[in-house]
């Protein structure tokens, strides 16, 4: 074994893969407010009322239904908020499996 190669494998992509996933049965579930919100002026735009927004324009002559603009917006904002709770707890996974390894290095060394 090479001194750097370790035997724990550091798999983060696989919370990620999971999270896109989730991401997409949104999209497909919200085809025509997604379709919507990529006419939006700006990239950014959070569907709160900005200037071009498409969704409010929508929203305002009635071609949006606002339940249903109001759970998606729900979803994609808790799938945003997750996204960053799975990052989060790579870093914390990724740190607690370097301590293991170092750990485990010492004990190898005596
Ligand atoms: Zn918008």
């Amino acid at each position: 074994m090479s001194r750097n190669g370790g035997l724990l494998i550091d798999t983060p992509g696989m919370r990620a893969l999971s999270v896109v996933s989730a991401g997409d049965g949104v999209e497909q579930a919200f085809q025509e407010i997604e379709a919507l919100a990529r006419l939006c002026k700006y990239r950014s735009c959070s569907h709160a009322g900005e200037q071009g927004c498409a969704l409010a324009v929508a929203l305002s002559e009635g071609r949006l239904e606002r339940g249903r603009f109001d759970s998606w917006l729900r979803l994609t904002g808790e799938l945003a908020s997750s996204e960053l709770e799975a990052a989060r707890q790579d870093v914390a996974e990724r740190k607690r499996r370097k301590a293991i390894k170092v750990a485990h290095r010492r004990a190898a060394r005596k």
